[in-house]
């Protein structure tokens, strides 16, 4: 497991007003793991990253058989900062049974006509099961919040752009997650905070490789000439939505080993805190397995 301080470094604080620039995108975050050096951090990471899989995969098993609680996994970045990775990478243990992924893009005409989040709500996962959001919700106060023209699209009614109305969208989202934290949804939000230099180091190897061509997309581009606006409409969305019940994580991104090692461990950490066991048998149940061996066992062969 990373070290609980570790953890709580890049826990966003509910309350606390967010400045990107106070969180580590490298390897170092801690004085302790510069001193280890990049090379033993990494090898260490890749020791935790398979042990984290094998866990998940433990505590996606006891998900199903309490059926009680489900796991929402968001994930929220700027492009190219390996989104689709950690989906791959940690997931990739898990049962496809027991989690579904859905990746939410531009609204369609169907989801324009109902309220924002409706969409998303249609995908929560059922109890036992872990499901994955490749961006969210919060794309309605992210990339609608840096191009406002997205709201007019949404056929509110007259006067509901007015003051206060980012606030409400963080206030309803805040009582979505509530509400589903108290039937049993744990919520866990992951922030991939990759830097500016980063982004475009791997934009140009997407370039530069035939392999990636089919990655990239010029939109992608254009949108990273709003990088400040992104940065200040993320910092404002995750300090108003940073609860006790749903904190957010701010994810180290300019190496994919770090935020695929921090983020299975969060997912580990935070399932094993659920304490789940095997559910027990009844007496009946068990008088009934005995019966059933008996049964087997008495068979010609
Ligand atoms: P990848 O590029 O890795 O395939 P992606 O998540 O970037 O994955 P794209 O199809 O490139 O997928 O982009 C989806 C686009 O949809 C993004 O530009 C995103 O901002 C936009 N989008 C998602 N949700 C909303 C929303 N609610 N309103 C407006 N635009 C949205
Ligand atoms: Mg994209």
């Amino acid at each position: 497991m990373i070290k609980k301080k570790v953890i709580d470094r890049i826990r966003v604080t509910p309350g606390k007003k967010v400045n990107l620039k106070d969180f580590d995108t490298g390897w170092a975050a801690t004085p302790e793991l510069k001193d280890a050096g990049k090379e033993v951090v990494k090898a260490k990471a890749a020791e935790l990253l398979e042990a984290n899989r094998e866990e998940l995969a433990k505590a996606q098993e006891l998900l199903w058989a309490n059926d009680i609680y489900s796991v929402l996994v968001i994930l929220q970045a700027m492009d190219a900062a390996g989104k689709d990775g950690i989906i791959k990478h940690v997931m990739s243990g898990l049962n496809p049974q027991g989690c579904e992924v859905y990746s939410f893009k531009k609204p369609s005409d169907q989801d324009l006509d109902h309220n924002f989040l409706w969409r998303y709500m249609r995908c929560l996962p059922e109890r036992g099961r872990i499901g994955i959001f490749n961006r969210s919700y919060y794309e309605d106060v992210l990339v609608v919040k840096v191009h406002p023209e997205l709201l007019e699209k949404q056929k509110l009614p007259p006067g509901k752009h007015g003051d206060g109305f980012w606030e409400k969208r963080y206030d309803d989202i805040n009582a979505l997650e509530h509400h589903l934290v108290r039937n049993g949804t744990l919520v866990l939000k992951f922030f991939l905070n990759i830097s500016k230099d980063e982004q475009k180091k791997r934009f140009l190897e997407r370039l530069d490789n035939p392999d990636k061509h089919w990655k990239f997309s010029e939109a992608d581009l254009a949108e990273r000439a709003f990088w400040d606006d992104y940065t200040k409409a993320f910092e404002e969305a995750l300090s108003a939505t940073s609860t006790k019940w749903a904190p957010w994580y701010v994810i180290p991104a300019d190496h994919k080993w770090v935020s695929r090692t921090v983020i299975a461990d969060i997912l580990v950490t935070s399932i094993n805190s659920l304490k789940l066991e095997f559910p027990k048998v009844s007496e009946e149940k068990t008088a009934a397995l005995a019966e059933a061996r008996r049964q087997l066992e008495q068979e010609e062969s």
